[in-house]
């Protein structure tokens, strides 16, 4: 039985005969920026190398804020496009 649920980039691709998830791949091929939460900025411009979507962090509507950085994602194809550390506590 198939299951309805849709997860995130869950699809297999295959890549030399192997099966790998199309989040890893992109993920290797296509590293998102990480920059120090210093230089950081909601009107940085962001452009995705998958889709082309070109905005700022801002637009994206997609910026995350955990504890040890930020994230701001393609809202097109949620591919990551910057990772912005926080300082590591002394
Ligand atoms: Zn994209």
């Amino acid at each position: 039985m198939k299951t309805t649920i849709k997860t995130k980039m869950t699809q297999n691709i295959s890549l030399n005969n192997k099966k790998i998830s199309i989040k890893d791949y992109f993920m290797s091929n296509y590293p998102a920026k990480i920059i120090k939460y210093k230089n950081y900025r909601d009107d940085l411009i962001l452009i995705c190398p998958l889709c082309n979507w070109e905005g700022t962090a801002q637009e994206s509507e997609t910026i995350e804020n955990n504890s040890a950085c930020v994230t701001v994602e393609c809202p097109n194809c949620e591919k990551m496009l910057l990772i912005a550390e926080f300082p590591l506590a002394n």
